[in-house]
């Protein structure tokens, strides 16, 4: 048996350092056994699936120096490798559970859903089963006939526990009462994830799944799919999520967690992939740096701890330092051209900086902020602004908010976020832009900060601001939950 793994990201957002994790694993345990790893998108979620976020993974894994046997980008004998395209295979499979008995067509509205929810709220119960949703025959007929929209649910067993096998973890028992009628096709045709996960994990012949531990409770629904089917499942291998280091889920609001972050902030990718292999892994010889051919050498899954890995940025950076220093000078001025100092960057920058400049040597100074990776800030480094500290903090958040939902990175439309936010807010534009300048620049003396966020790029440019929150006092539970109300009423 050739073992075969697999990545499966949803293209809904930045590449997560999470992705990389779990790509980095299954990659290593398809190829220590001479095996091969796919790379498939699973777009079903039309909503918030986008082409740039597609490319932006791929090309985010690439540069961290992952690659893939079969995928959209490079095809293979079991595509197409985005579920966008493989709709009518997964219509078809549904069909064949619903032909079977295991799955039925479910007409239930949104409003008798809600009134489900809430009886099964009352009742103490929190999965709705197949008997909960069902019509009586006729009503079932009646809705038919009148074309009314339905989704495919599967059904599930009412009671009793279901028994999960983990390659790490062993048995894992989870009482089927928590584990609803749930949805494989919606009203669209579109398949859900199980539904769709499934059925690709089984054609695509993955003969193992290594994901992280948050899709446990989904194990049951898909054990019973494969039954269901009468496919093999694959082994199941849940790996560690990463955490803060405060032990919370790794969480962008206390960590950068995109990987374009580290790599406009100046990390090689060499140290970046070294660090997410030493995530609940270690190297026989408990050694800190290894590459990924010494990491592919001594590779076993079984060396895999579980106790939550915390992904530390000082601990990356120390690491990093070590592999900036083991590289030629040759090559680590090959590297920082690459990343920074190369006639693009600079043609890019200089139209900006040439107004300020009197002599070649005001140049760095101007210039430092945008290949520096974080600030060395203060609140001092706010005391000159007109507002009050606690409203430069709270302005600095809401701004971030703002960007982090904006889509297209230019300068316009960071200017009219950033003009719309401050006349919300009520604050005149000098005095809101002032903390911007500060986060985003370190002064208040710099060129336009909109180009400066620009030039920055949207992942630095967050990072930024949250730093800046951080280093005003950030903002706790309860503060966090009156300035969420109180942006949710801006308008
Ligand atoms: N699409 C899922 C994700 O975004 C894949 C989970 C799995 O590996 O089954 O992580």
């Amino acid at each position: 048996m050739t073992v075969r793994t697999r990545i499966a990201p949803s293209p809904t957002g930045d590449p997560h350092v999470g992705t990389a994790y779990i790509a980095l694993f299954n990659m290593c345990f398809a190829r220590a056994q001479d095996g091969q790893f796919v790379l498939r998108i699973e777009d079903t979620d039309q909503q918030r699936s986008t082409p740039e976020s597609e490319k932006a993974i791929l090309d985010s894994l690439r540069w961290l120096g992952l690659d893939w046997d079969e995928g959209p980008d490079v095809e293979g004998p079991h595509g197409p490798y985005r579920q966008s395209e493989r709709g009518d295979i997964y219509r078809k499979y549904c069909e064949q559970l619903v032909e079977k008995g295991h799955a039925f067509h479910c007409y239930r509205t949104a409003d008798e859903l809600e009134q489900l929810r809430e009886e099964l709220r009352e009742a103490g119960r929190t999965a709705l089963k197949p008997s909960d949703l069902a019509l009586p025959a006729e009503e079932v007929e009646k809705r038919k006939t009148a074309g009314e929209p339905y989704v495919v649910r599967m059904n599930v067993p009412e009671s009793g526990t279901c028994v999960v096998e983990d390659l790490l973890r062993g048995p894992i028992e989870i009482d089927w009462a928590q584990v609803d009628a749930q949805i494989l096709l919606k009203s669209d045709g579109m398949p859900t994830y199980h539904l769709a996960n499934v059925v690709d994990d089984h054609l695509m012949e993955i003969t193992h799944v290594l994901r992280g531990e948050e899709w446990i409770n989904s194990a049951p629904k898909h054990k019973l799919l494969y039954e269901y089917f009468g496919w093999e499942m694959p082994v199941l291998c849940h790996l560690p999520l990463l955490r803060n280091p405060d032990k919370t889920k790794l969480s962008k609001r206390k960590n950068p967690t995109s990987i374009l972050y580290y790599q406009r902030a100046g990390f090689m990718p060499e140290a970046l992939l070294n660090y997410l292999g030493r995530m609940g892994w270690s190297m026989p010889d408990e050694s800190e740096k290894f590459t990924l051919d010494q990491m592919l050498e001594h590779f076993d899954i079984h060396r895999v701890s579980l106790g939550g890995p915390v992904f530390d940025v000082e601990k990356l950076s120390w690491l990093n330092g070590m592999w900036i220093r083991e590289l030629e000078n040759e090559q680590l001025a090959d590297r920082l051209t690459q990343w920074m100092f190369n006639r693009d960057n600079l043609l890019q920058v200089l139209p900006h900086a040439k107004e300020r400049m009197e002599t070649f040597g005001d140049f760095a100074p101007l210039v430092a902020f945008l290949a520096a990776g974080q600030l060395p800030l203060t609140e001092a480094s706010f005391a000159d602004n007109k507002l009050e500290l606690d409203d430069q903090k709270k302005l600095l958040q809401f701004a971030l908010w703002r960007l982090e939902a904006l889509r297209s990175w230019d300068k316009d439309s960071i200017f009219q976020t950033v003009k719309a936010l401050a006349t919300a807010m009520e604050i005149k534009l000098k005095d809101f832009n002032a903390p911007l300048f500060v986060a985003i620049s370190g002064t208040t003396a710099s060129f336009s900060v909109m180009d400066a966020m620009v030039l920055l790029g949207p992942d630095l440019t967050r990072a930024r601001l949250r730093h800046a929150v951080d280093v005003l006092g950030g903002a706790g539970k309860k503060v966090l939950k009156r300035w969420e109300k109180e942006y949710a009423g801006l308008v």
